[in-house]
């Protein structure tokens, strides 16, 4: 899965499902409609 840009690491995916987080330095981004079944099996 993606790592953050800012500071590498990991990203979490948020609660609904629309966007992804980095929880060290809080940069945040949004999910695309595609690749969903990838993101489910990190998640
Ligand atoms: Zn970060």
């Amino acid at each position: 899965m993606k790592t953050c840009p800012k500071c590498h690491g990991r990203l979490k995916m948020s609660a609904d499902g629309k966007t992804q987080y980095c929880s060290i330095c809080r940069y945040w981004t949004k999910i695309g409609t595609a690749r969903l079944d990838s993101i489910m099996i990190y998640g």
